[in-house]
C-alpha cells in the first residue's frame, strides 16, 4: 500500500519513496536543553515517533538522527538575544554543560515515559564544532557569505530563491523590518553562521576566526550531513521551524553542497492550552511531572495526542486529558476481553480491518481515523483472540502498550486490605476473603480473582 506524506516543500501530499530502497534516512530537530520540555514540545516528538512507527510498519529500516541543541540557540529564533544555555547557566548558577546534561537526561526520561522510540543517532551540537566549522568554511569558499565586525553572515541574496518552505516575500520582510535591525546586515533574511564571541561569552571555541560560537541553524546542517549525507529522505520539526530555522538550513545547504538536504519536510502543529498559547505568565506551561502530579500518566497524554491530526492544532484541557485517560483504560479492558475470548472470526474480517487501519495511517498519518478503526475492533461483539492479535499489531503504530495492564497506585489502606485478603485466600478462609473484598469495593475499587491472582481496578 502506498504511503502518502504531506511535504511542506511542495505543499501537498506525495507518495513516499526513499532515496535508497534499504533505508529511510531522517533528521529531526531536537530539543534545546536549557529547561524541562513542556507538553507542547513533546507533541512534536510524539509526531516524530508516530512517523518512525508508521515507516517501520511499512517495512522500512530507519537511520534517524536527532540533535541536542546545547549551544547557539538564541532567545529569539533569529539572531537576537542571549544564548538560551547562557540564560539557564545564570539562572541556576551552574556550568552550561551541567545544565545541558541535566535537561538532556530529563528529556530522555520523558521520551521513555511516552514510549517514544529513540532515534538511532543522538548528536550534540557541542560535540560537532569541527564539522560546523568545516561546513561554514565551505560556504565561505563558495561565495555565499560576508563578514561584519562580529559575525559571518549568510548572504541570502546570492541564492536563486530564499524562502522555499514558507514562500516568504523578501520584499515585504524588508518593509516590515524593525528599526533596530543590525546595520551591518545586508538583507533582512541574512542570518549568522559564525559569531565572534565577546570577552565574557560563556561557550566559545578556537576556530579559524578566533574565539567563536556557531549560529543555531548550522548545527542541524552539519550534523545532518555527517550522519545522513548531503541528501536524505525526511526532515522533521515543529511548525515554528518553517519560516526561519528550516529556511536557513535549506539556504546553508544550497550554499555548501548545492542541494536541498531533504526530499520531505514535515512539520507538526502546535499544542494550545485552553485555546491559547502556553506561557509562563499564564502559569500554563505544563511538563510531564505536572501531569503526573495530577494523577495522569505520560501514556494518557500519548493517547490524548491521537485525538487530532498532527497538522492540526490540538487544544489541551485537563478535561480532555481525563477523557483520554478513561479512553485508554477502556481500550486496555477491551483488548483484555478479546484476549480472553474464544470466538473464531473470518480472515476476511481481519484483513478488512487491517486494510482500513493501513489506509488511515498511510494517508499522512491520519491517527484520529486509525483510532476509529481500533475502536471498531474493540467494540466487536464476538470476543476473539484473533482481534487481540490484530490490536497488538496496530499497537506497533500506536505504542500504547495496549496489552500491559495498568498499574494503579493504591492508597495505603487499600494495599493493606489486599495483602490481608491474599493471606486469607492462601489460608482458604473464604468468608474472610469475601468480607475483605466487600471492604475494598466500598473504598471504590473492583476486585477480580484471576488465575494470575487478584486484579484491582478503580
Ligand atoms: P525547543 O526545545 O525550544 O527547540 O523546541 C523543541 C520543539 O518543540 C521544536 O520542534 C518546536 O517546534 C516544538 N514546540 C515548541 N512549542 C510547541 C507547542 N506549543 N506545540 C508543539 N510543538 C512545540
Ligand atoms: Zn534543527
Amino acid at each position: 500500500m502506498e504511503l502518502k506524506l504531506y511535504n511542506t516543500l511542495s505543499k501537498q501530499k506525495e507518495v513516499f519513496k526513499p532515496i535508497n530502497d534499504d533505508k529511510v534516512r531522517m533528521y529531526s530537530c531536537g530539543p534545546t536543553v536549557y529547561y524541562y520540555a513542556h507538553i507542547g514540545n513533546l507533541r512534536t516528538y510524539l509526531f516524530m515517533d508516530n512517523l518512525r512507527r508508521v515507516l517501520k510498519y511499512n517495512g522500512y529500516n530507519l537511520l534517524h538522527a536527532m540533535n541536542i541543541t546545547d549551544v547557539g540557540h538564541l532567545v529569539s529564533d533569529a539572531d537576537e538575544g542571549e544564548d538560551k544555555m547562557a540564560v539557564a547557566a545564570k539562572r541556576e548558577n551552574k556550568d552550561p554543560y551541567e545544565i545541558a546534561e541535566f535537561y538532556t537526561n530529563r528529556f530522555m526520561e520523558d521520551l521513555k515515559k511516552l514510549n517514544i522510540g529513540k532515534p538511532e543517532i543522538i548528536c550534540k551540537a557541542t560535540e560537532h564544532i569541527k564539522e560546523m566549522e568545516e561546513y561554514v568554511l565551505q560556504i565561505i569558499k563558495n561565495g555565499y557569505t560576508y563578514e561584519t565586525e562580529n559575525t559571518i553572515y549568510f548572504d541570502t541574496s546570492k541564492l536563486d530563491k530564499y524562502g522555499l518552505l514558507s514562500n516568504i516575500k523578501v520584499e515585504e520582510q524588508k518593509a516590515g523590518a524593525r528599526v533596530d535591525f543590525d546595520k551591518e546586515k545586508k538583507n533582512v533574511t541574512d542570518f549568522a553562521l559564525w559569531i565572534k564571541a565577546p570577552e565574557n561569552h560563556i561557550m566559545k571555541w578556537d576556530t579559524f576566526w578566533g574565539k567563536c560560537y556557531p549560529g543555531w541553524h548550522i548545527e542541524c546542517s552539519a550534523m545532518g550531513r555527517k550522519y545522513l549525507g548531503d541528501h536524505f529522505d525526511i526532515h522533521t520539526g515543529g511548525i515554528d521551524h518553517i519560516p526561519i530555522h528550516h529556511e536557513n538550513e535549506i539556504a546553508q545547504s544550497k550554499g555548501c553542497t548545492g542541494k536541498i538536504p531533504a526530499t520531505f519536510w514535515m512539520h507538526s502543529e502546535f499544542l494550545l492550552i485552553d485555546g491559547g498559547k502556553m506561557s509562563k505568565s499564564l502559569n500554563n506551561v505544563y511538563t510531564i511531572s505536572d501531569l503526573e502530579a495530577k494523577g495522569f500518566s505520560a501514556m494518557d497524554y500519548r493517547m490524548f495526542n491521537f485525538t487530532s491530526h498532527y497538522r492540526n492544532k490540538l487544544n489541551f484541557t485537563w478535561d480532555s486529558l481525563e477523557s483520554a485517560k478513561i479512553a485508554l483504560n477502556r481500550l486496555k479492558e477491551g483488548y483484555q476481553k478479546h484476549e480472553e475470548g474464544t470466538k473464531q472470526v473470518s480472515n476476511e474480517k481481519i484483513e478488512e480491518y487491517k486494510n482500513k487501519f493501513n489506509e488511515a495511517i498511510n494517508d499522512d498519518l491520519n491517527m484520529p481515523l486509525a483510532m476509529s478503526v481500533v475502536w471498531e475492533v474493540i467494540k466487536e461483539n464476538d470476543k476473539s483472540k484473533q482481534y487481540a492479535e490484530l490490536l497488538r499489531k496496530f499497537d506497533e503504530v500506536l505504542g500504547l502498550k495496549i496489552d500491559e495492564k495498568n498499574e494503579i497506585d493504591l492508597p495505603e489502606e487499600v494495599k493493606e486490605l489486599v495483602e490481608e485478603r491474599k493471606l486469607a485466600r492462601e489460608n482458604k478462609d473464604w468468608a474472610k476473603s469475601d468480607e475483605l473484598r466487600d471492604r475494598i469495593v466500598q473504598m471504590g475499587y473492583f476486585v477480580k480473582d484471576t488465575k494470575n491472582g487478584m486484579e484491582i481496578t478503580k
